[in-house]
């Protein structure tokens, strides 16, 4: 039986109110300015020049300060309990940035298997030609995580995992990597901050896929890496400005917009998702359920709530381009964490073109299904599933 804790039970309190809440902005507006320029002008030769010798605060360029963009670092800052945060074009220009200002040539990054396919490729295709190597291992296993740290550089952990939804223990590995001398570094998309917070585990670093949840509403690419003052400067120092992949003001307003609601929207993707997943569990189309809630793992001990994101395996008489094809209000796609459902059948990952395959890699069941719960009605949305499994058996037989 899942475990149907309270959601939010342990939420920060002060989620709500960071969320909501800002100080002054000039002329009393309520919402944040766009500051959508690329350049910030100085009045005189002499303030121009003591802010390129590092004085002051003022703008300069916006690749590299931005004030909308440092409104919403602040505020995803204080929502995972950091000092510091950095905003990223794509949760891919998060990643990147975040590993290539940490790992130099020589050294080794150990990364938990079921992560995230991009971040797989990136380490499998371009970090080994940069001299880095990566191994896999089972985050789910701290023995063989410790016979694995010593000697590494950087820890990636991701919990729960992708598509399968394997969680690592947060704690005991962060505490295990520092031992070690080890970074580590947390995706957090799945949980967002209202349901996890890494760094409170002691993890050293915590990014996300703003795209997903942060953003919430399907309309905005972004990525955000949070943690101690003196960690984000050292990827600044080497690869934020310089790779470039800097979070645009617009896409940074947009952001401040959704985090508004996250409190809000993450309590109802946590309600209807769990009801329609103890539902599929219970329907004879579908073998398993794939969802933190049911694994019953160690490391749920972190998470006060569950996403709406979760996969189901269909059982052999269920035909799975039927099922998807029968849907209508789940769309077919990729991403998740808006306002929609979505469904998306695993075994067209594993026909990806581009090599170095995290899903082949990690031998993800080809009959698995990944299902968003969005926002809304979770009964038209259980009609939606039960009609398509209907249909999707009849086919078969
Ligand atoms: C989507 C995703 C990413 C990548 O984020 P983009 O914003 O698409 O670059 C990273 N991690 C997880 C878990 C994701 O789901």
């Amino acid at each position: 039986m899942p475990d149907t804790r309270e959601p939010a039970r342990r939420e920060p309190r002060a989620a709500a109110t960071i969320a909501a809440h800002d100080e002054a902005f000039p002329l009393g507006a309520v919402v944040p300015p766009i500051y959508q320029t690329s350049l910030f002008t100085f009045a005189t030769y002499d303030e121009l020049a003591a802010r390129f010798r590092g004085e002051g605060e003022h703008p300069v360029y916006s690749r590299v300060d931005n004030p909308t963009t440092a409104e919403f670092e602040r505020k995803l800052a204080a929502l995972e309990g950091a000092e510091a945060a950095r905003g990223f074009a794509s949760g891919m220009g998060a990643i990147a940035t975040t590993i290539l200002g940490l790992v130099k040539q020589g050294e080794r990054i150990l990364c938990v298997r079921y992560v995230y396919p991009d971040a797989y490729r990136l380490m499998r295709k371009l970090l080994p030609r940069l001299g880095i190597a990566v191994e896999f291992v089972d985050g789910a296993d701290p023995a063989a995580v410790e016979r694995a740290l010593p000697g590494a550089r950087l820890l990636y952990l991701e919990s729960p995992t992708s598509l399968v939804f394997r969680t690592q223990e947060l704690g005991r590995l962060a505490a295990l990597a520092r031992r070690h001398g080890v970074l580590t570094v947390a995706d957090n998309s799945w949980a967002s901050p209202i349901f996890q917070r890494p760094l409170e585990h002691g993890v050293d670093l915590v990014l996300h896929s703003a795209s997903k949840y942060l953003g919430g509403h399907s309309d905005v690419v972004a990525g955000v890496v949070a943690g101690s003052r003196a960690l984000i400067a050292a990827i600044d120092d080497v690869a934020t400005p310089y790779l470039g992949a800097k979070l645009s003001p617009l896409d940074a307003w947009l952001l401040v917009r959704g985090l508004r609601t996250l409190p809000l929207r993450m309590r109802r993707h946590h309600e209807s998702g769990l009801a329609l997943a103890e539902r599929l569990a219970g329907h004879p189309g579908v073998v398993r359920v794939l969802h933190p809630a049911f694994a019953n793992e160690p490391g749920c001990a972190t998470l006060s709530g569950w996403s709406g994101l979760f996969s189901i395996e269909l059982a052999d008489d269920i035909d799975i381009r039927v099922f998807c094809d029968a849907l209508a209000m789940f769309k077919l796609g990729v991403s998740w964490g808006g306002h929609e459902s979505l469904a998306f059948p695993a075994r067209i990952s594993r026909q990806q073109a581009g090599g170095a395959n995290a899903v082949v890699e990690f031998d993800v069941s080809p009959r698995l299904v990944r299902l968003h719960v969005g926002l809304e009605d979770v009964e038209d949305l259980w009609r939606d599933l039960e009609q398509a499994l209907k249909r999707a058996r009849q086919a078969h037989g």
